[in-house]
């Protein structure tokens, strides 16, 4: 659908090859189509269960794994065999579609490909290239690119570590455990150029080059290229350098940027990609417009003219709402690793810095997302709310405005429906919401008619859900009590008491100071009175990693842990470890209400409550980022009020006092108290009809990147600037 663009096919290695019959599984393994198509997973679990666990639900590693025997009893299977065909033909009929929306608006822009840079992306939890939100929030944009049928091709990191695997010790200290993996065994290929070799883009970095080679993902019908800088020519330092997300090591970390920002654009030109719109998902990728603006200054354009055209088709997604968060670099570092770069721009040392000269009370530096506002006409935060703060914190950047006509919009974020929705559910869905809901997953009507789902319906599905989660904790804790390297504390610790019939609450996501973690924590007896409460127990699931460099979040989780091991929570309170996209799938989709306690402005959106939303899970979060704008008084609970003009100090014990509250009075009660006679708690499901009608329809990728691309990308597009063909462009290698 890019129009021309080489576009190449996975190479299926030989002992990939299955029985003709159902020879086109590996083809279906990697195209990750099927990580939203729980139908197409239930192909490769249906086969070996425990494999398919066992290899965390990886299908290109699976069906290496395979063993005849089970392929057999799959292909005498007739059920199976109905299945194949028919999510074969669901495949064919996804990737062979025509008229999706974008190409209904947008008939003559097909093949003006819109290109996408992100540090992370959170795609399945097979691929571990994703720390938090902002992953997965790339991850699900993508995959709705593809439902779309909007022409982006993406760009970022194969991480040949990934991020960590967490293990807690017995005292609750977080262990981060690096697995390489084995790129052969992900549903990845590498990038071959025309003479066979990997085809590979080279960047310099302080006395010497750097070779990056590429990989590709297929999302649906969206490619996705990944750098690695693990090539043989490069030093053994080299080959690390894409080894970690997010390190600490500030060379380390600019040599990274660097590698994608400029080694990123190279890697699309050398693909024969010419975007004719540039999306940076937060600043980390703000040197491609250095390079962008390169390429029109080595065209013979000034420099002034080529910032000019570069800012007229650039968007800049920013995420981050505190200063502190900002990703700059010192000026000695600008200096040892752009002195060669800035002459190429036409420009001295003084101008070149100026173009994102940060300054401090300290001294200065070279701010990334300063960067990206400078060179892009379309900006945005994340949520009404954060647009707001963002405005405000950049409106040095524009002295001359006041601070609402400072040009950042918001746009808020959403999630890929489909993929974070439980089977169960989307069957709920099927019989009530009509046999279209899903092509129409944006519109109020359809989420209109939850009102017609019944009590008994809606009520069976949540616990069904809640027994999954359940299950799994279980087999979880069987799973650490096997490894032999646990204390039967942390057995307990990992949810094998925690009963699916009691109120359950939910809290996951990274452990970072804002996210206040531990705030129940403040009034432990109050809270250790809440959870053993005769006939009334609350329970609490809590997971989360800790960025490894981040010694005060990791001691918040060391006191999450501590508390969970007392004897006193009668195993109510746990910590679950290793939080990822599976576990996180588990929660937003089993727990009765989904807590959420950022210090207010900070969390900028947020996006796991809309997961537990749509599976009607409750929300219970402080009035930040996406929550400000979702909750309507009826559709779940808010935590403190909606202002933050106090210190931190006032907002945790005004915030604490308000959790305890909310949970004392309202949530537990309504729980459990006015139960019908099928013992079903009629106002609680009310609650829930009312939270999966009024999020649903908003709070998507959907509604989200229909507004990237009406209000963003296409202005961007449409401008009337030259572009940079092919022919006048000279790869530097
Ligand atoms: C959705 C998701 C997040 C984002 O969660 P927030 O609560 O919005 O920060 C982070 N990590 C994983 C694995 C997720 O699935």
């Amino acid at each position: 659908m890019h129009g021309g663009f080489p576009e190449t096919e996975p190479p299926i290695a030989p002992e990939l090859q299955l029985p003709k019959r159902i020879s086109r599984l590996p083809e279906m393994a990697y195209n990750l189509w099927w990580t939203w198509h729980p139908q197409a997973q239930a192909l490769f679990s249906r086969i070996d269960f425990s494999l398919w666990e066992e290899v965390r639900h990886n299908p290109v590693q699976f069906l290496r794994k395979i063993k005849r025997p089970q392929l057999n009893a799959a292909l005498s299977n007739v059920n199976y065999m109905e299945s194949y065909d028919r999510v074969m033909e669901a495949f064919d009929r996804y990737l062979n579609a025509s008229g999706m929306w974008y190409s209904r608006e947008n008939p003559d822009l097909l093949n003006r490909p819109i290109a996408y840079i992100s540090t992370e992306y959170g795609l399945h939890e097979s691929i571990q290239g994703y720390a938090g939100g902002l992953g997965v929030l790339a991850g699900d944009l993508i995959k709705e690119a593809s439902d779309l049928g909007i022409p982006i091709v993406g760009l970022g990191f194969l991480y040949t570590l990934g991020y960590f695997r967490q293990s807690m010790t017995e005292d609750g200290w977080q262990e981060a455990n690096y697995e390489p993996l084995d790129f052969a065994n992900l549903p990845v290929w590498p990038v071959l150029g025309r003479d066979g070799n990997p085809l590979t883009v080279s960047v310099s970095l302080p006395e010497r080059d750097l070779a990056a080679r590429l990989w590709q993902v297929r999302v649906g019908r969206i490619p996705l290229y990944l750098l690695d800088s693990n090539v043989e020519s490069n030093s053994p330092a080299d080959r690390e350098l894409t080894a970690r997300l997010y390190t600490s090591e500030v060379e380390q970390r600019i040599s990274q940027e660097i590698i994608l920002g400029i080694g990123g654009v190279r890697a699309l030109r050398a693909l024969g990609y010419n975007p004719t719109a540039w999306h940076l998902n937060e600043g980390h990728s703000a040197f491609a417009l250095l390079e962008r603006a390169r390429e029109y200054v080595a065209a013979g354009r000034t420099f002034e003219d080529a910032k000019e055209i570069v800012r007229k088709t650039t968007i800049f997604t920013t995420h981050t709402p505190v200063p502190a968060g900002a990703d700059e670099f010192p000026l000695w570092l600008m200096d040892k690793f752009f002195s060669q770069y800035w002459p190429q721009l036409g420009l001295e040392r003084d101008a070149f810095l100026d173009i994102a000269r940060h300054k401090h009370s300290w001294g200065e530096t070279f701010s990334m997302p300063v960067l990206a506002l400078r060179l892009s006409d379309h900006a945005n935060g994340v949520s009404e709310l954060h647009g707001r703060v963002a405005r405000k914190m950049y409106n040095h950047l524009w002295p001359d405005l006041p601070e609402d006509k400072v040009p950042i919009r918001h746009i808020t974020n959403g999630i890929h429906t489909e993929t974070w929705l439980a089977q169960q559910m989307g069957s709920l869905f099927d019989r009530y919401l009509g046999d279209d809901w899903r092509e129409r997953i944006d519109e109020q009507a359809v989420w209109d008619r939850v009102c017609d789902i019944p009590d008994k319906d809606l009520w069976e599905a949540r616990n069904h859900l809640k027994r999954r989660l359940a299950a799994h904790m279980r087999d979880r804790s069987r799973q650490l009590w096997l490894s032999g390297k646990k204390h039967p504390v942390q057995i307990v610790n990992a949810g094998v008491l925690m009963d699916p019939n009691m109120l359950v609450i939910g809290f996951a996501r990274r452990f970072t100071m804002y996210k206040r973690a531990g705030l129940l924590l403040r009034q432990p007896e109050r809270l250790l009175a809440l959870l053993n409460r005769p006939n009334l127990p609350v329970q609490f699931i809590f997971a989360g990693k800790a960025h490894p460099a981040d010694d005060p979040a990791k001691r918040l989780l060391q006191d999450v842990y501590r508390f969970a091991k007392q004897s006193e929570t009668g195993g109510r309170f746990v910590f679950l470890e290793d939080y990822d996209i599976n576990l996180a799938r588990y929660l937003v989709q089993g727990v009765d209400v989904w807590m959420n306690t950022p210090l207010r402005p900070l969390e900028a959106s947020g996006t796991s409550g809309q997961k537990a939303a749509l599976n009607g899970v409750l929300n219970m979060s402080v009035l930040d980022g996406w929550w400000r704008e979702g909750y309507n008084g009826r559709n779940g609970w808010a935590i403190g009020e909606d202002k933050e003009n106090q210190t931190a100090d006032v907002q945790n014990a005004q915030d604490t006092d308000s959790l305890f509250a909310l949970l004392e009075d309202e949530i537990i009660p309504l729980f459990y108290e006015n139960r019908s006679p099928e013992n079903i708690p009629s106002e609680w499901v009310d609650r829930i009809r009312e939270s999966i009608r009024t999020i649903s329809a908003t709070f998507n990728t959907r509604r989200m990147l229909k507004e990237y691309a009406c209000d963003l990308y296409l202005p961007a597009i449409r401008q009337p600037f030259p572009e940079i063909g092919d022919a006048s462009l000279e790869i530097p290698t």
